[in-house]
């Protein structure tokens, strides 16, 4: 019986998660649920997965959840806060651990399994922007099994099972809801019109990445560690219909891709059952149901600088990344809350680069005071900008 974790259970992975894990009673179960505040939607979960563990990050939420499993009669034993999370996560209560966390919030988690040797279902992309060589190094020296869960990095997994390295990958962009805009046309976008994702359902952090291809900086950054591929060997390409996921260049010619509906659940079953196909929940792609066409477009760098800016952070390593992702979270944040507008994400996230140079950092330390850096500058820019128009 393989016990999985999933931590960010309440989000929109940690349930697509849990969704596929409940088709499969007989050789998998969820023995541990993490969320970050929201108890009733935690002990919801706790109903319908009974979990031998359930902890809520927030450590007000405790009392809650605790009466709340009692309450219900459930066997499940309540903790709170990261440090109980990461214990669970590193001891034997599960040998799967779902990173579904969002931001770099995720890190501590992540980096627990990965030391554990756990299989890791890496959804939580900013950890590995963040700390990707020390995550990567580490979870080599502990012999975890890292499956990307992100569509695109889940496609170049499996494109790349047989072993042969890549010579090019190509990590494809559904363009999000503006694309073919310009710049000057997203000045008064609003969160709401951001959030609304033309082809998948996603959380509101990576809903607006997906907007300002924010999402896309980050995967290439992502690709990077995960593939140890070089900056000048991933391309991004936009492709609207969001059914091919991924492609790959083989050094004889030959490219391959993954292709599906746009359900994050082939993805998680990938994780859950490789080497082994399961059943996710999601049906056959059907090309001529889907319109016919694949459509692929290079990406708008001057509406949607957020791409740059990733790549050229990569390139300068050490600290950047880090400091590219901590202004991001709380620019997106900022937006969301209706105090910025649109532009002013790539704006913030480029002013905060600008202000904190490049430092070398190969200590998690480093990396944590690099992170804590970009949020005090970000935030101490974001206080001296206009209100925008409108209201979220
Ligand atoms: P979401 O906002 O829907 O869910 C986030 C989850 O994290 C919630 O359960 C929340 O309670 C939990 N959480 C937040 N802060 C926490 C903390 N400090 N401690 C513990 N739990 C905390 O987000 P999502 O869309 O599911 O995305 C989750 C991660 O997966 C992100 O890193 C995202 O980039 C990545 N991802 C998501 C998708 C997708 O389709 N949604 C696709 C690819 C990658
Ligand atoms: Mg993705």
């Amino acid at each position: 019986m393989q016990r999985v974790a999933v931590l960010g259970a309440t989000g929109s992975i940690g349930t697509s998660a849990l969704d596929v894990i409940a088709r499969h009673t007989g050789t998998m179960r969820a023995s541990v649920l993490a969320a970050g505040s929201k108890v009733d939607a935690l002990l919801a979960l706790c109903h319908a997965h009974c979990p031998e563990h359930a902890v809520v990050a927030d450590p007000a939420g405790y009392a809650a959840l605790r009466d709340g499993l009692r309450a219900a009669g459930l066997p499940t034993q309540a903790h709170a806060g990261g440090e109980a999370l990461d214990a669970l996560v590193a001891g034997d209560a599960c040998d799967t651990v779902v990173a579904a966390i969002v931001g770099a919030a995720g890190l501590p988690s992540t980096l627990a399994a990965a030391r554990a040797g756990k299989r890791l279902l890496l959804a939580n992309k900013e950890s590995l922007v963040l700390a990707g060589e020390l995550l990567m190094r580490d979870a080599r020296a502990h012999g975890a099994t890292i499956v990307p869960i992100d569509s695109e990095h889940n496609a170049i997994f499996q494109c790349l099972a047989d072993g042969n390295p890549p010579a090019r990958i190509t990590l494809t962009a559904s363009g999000g809801p503006f694309r073919g805009r310009t710049r000057a046309a997203l000045s008064a976008v609003t969160p709401a019109q951001a959030v609304a994702h033309p082809k998948w359902s996603m959380g509101p952090k990576i809903s607006v990445d997906s907007a300002t291809l924010m999402n896309k900086g980050l995967e290439v950054i992502e690709a990077h560690h995960l593939f140890a591929v070089p900056a000048d060997a991933i391309r991004v390409l936009v492709h609207p219909q969001s059914l091919v996921h991924s492609l790959v260049d083989f050094e004889d010619g030959s490219t391959l891709a993954q292709l599906g509906l746009p359900d994050m659940r082939t993805a998680l079953a990938v994780g859950l059952g490789w080497p082994r196909r399961i059943a996710s929940g999601v049906g056959a792609l059907d090309l001529l149901a889907q319109g016919g066409r694949l459509d692929f477009e290079a990406p708008d760098l001057d509406a949607f600088p957020c791409l740059a800016l990733a790549f050229a952070a990569m390139a300068a390593g050490g600290t950047a990344p880090a400091v590219l992702n901590a202004a991001n979270e709380e620019a997106v944040s900022a937006f969301l809350q209706g105090r910025i507008a649109f532009l002013d994400i790539p704006d913030t996230v480029a002013a905060t680069l600008d202000t904190l140079p490049m430092q070398p950092a190969d200590t998690l330390e480093a990396l944590l005071a690099a992170d804590a850096r970009a949020r005090t500058a970000a935030r101490t820019r974001i206080t001296t900008l206009p209100a925008p128009t409108f209201r979220p």
